[in-house]
């Protein structure tokens, strides 16, 4: 079976009634006068910082403050796209929940402490000589190794190119460090 469809002709009426709809729009003036929220800012290329994907960002910056981030669609990765967890990436960088101090637990203790930074610098290079101390291994068998095995470093892929220099400089060549790792393969 097959359906015939008629269209009529517009009339002036019809004509008149569609202008007329066309010319009042649903938004008000408040609407209309809206615009990006990225309008003027300056638009920084970037890479997602969570994971070895390395998805290309676009960071929007206004007034000196990351206002939003969203996927490069000229990445040849990502294409635009990020993932649920890069896609949050505005969080990391502006999120009021962040902790901007020492906080300490005590060994056995069942509560947080607050303590000034200096204290925490104090103790993690004390106790890094400590164990420096008590795991470094000059000489095995007449071989020269310089290392120590009790300590390793864990980073996370937050950190960027310069800091894992120095984490590399500093752990493995200054101290000995042998097992240091990284998320981030890029
Ligand atoms: S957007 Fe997701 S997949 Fe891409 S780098 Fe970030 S965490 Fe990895």
């Amino acid at each position: 079976m097959s359906t015939v469809m008629s269209f009529k002709k517009p009339t002036r009426k019809s004509t008149r009634v569609r202008e007329r709809a066309t010319q009042n729009q649903p938004f008000s003036q408040n609407s209309v006068n809206k615009t990006a929220r990225i309008k003027g800012a300056t638009e920084v290329h970037s890479i997602c910082p969570y994971c070895a994907v390395g998805c290309s960002q676009l960071v929007y910056v206004k007034g000196g403050k990351i206002i939003d981030i969203e996927g490069n669609p000229g990445s040849p990765i990502n294409a635009g796209k990020l993932c649920p967890k890069g896609a949050n990436t505005f969080q990391l960088s502006t999120n009021p929940h962040r902790v901007k101090h020492v906080m300490y637990r005590a060994p056995f203790s069942d509560k947080w402490e607050r303590r000034p930074l200096a204290w925490a610098m104090d103790r993690i290079a004390q106790l890094t000589k400590e164990a420096r101390e008590e795991g470094f291994v000059e000489t095995r068998d007449g071989t020269l190794l310089n290392h120590m095995t009790n300590v390793m470093s864990l980073g996370g892929a937050t950190m960027d190119n310069e800091e894992n220099y120095l984490i590399k400089k500093l752990l493995n060549g200054g101290l000995g460090v042998v097992p240091i790792e990284n998320q981030a393969r890029i």
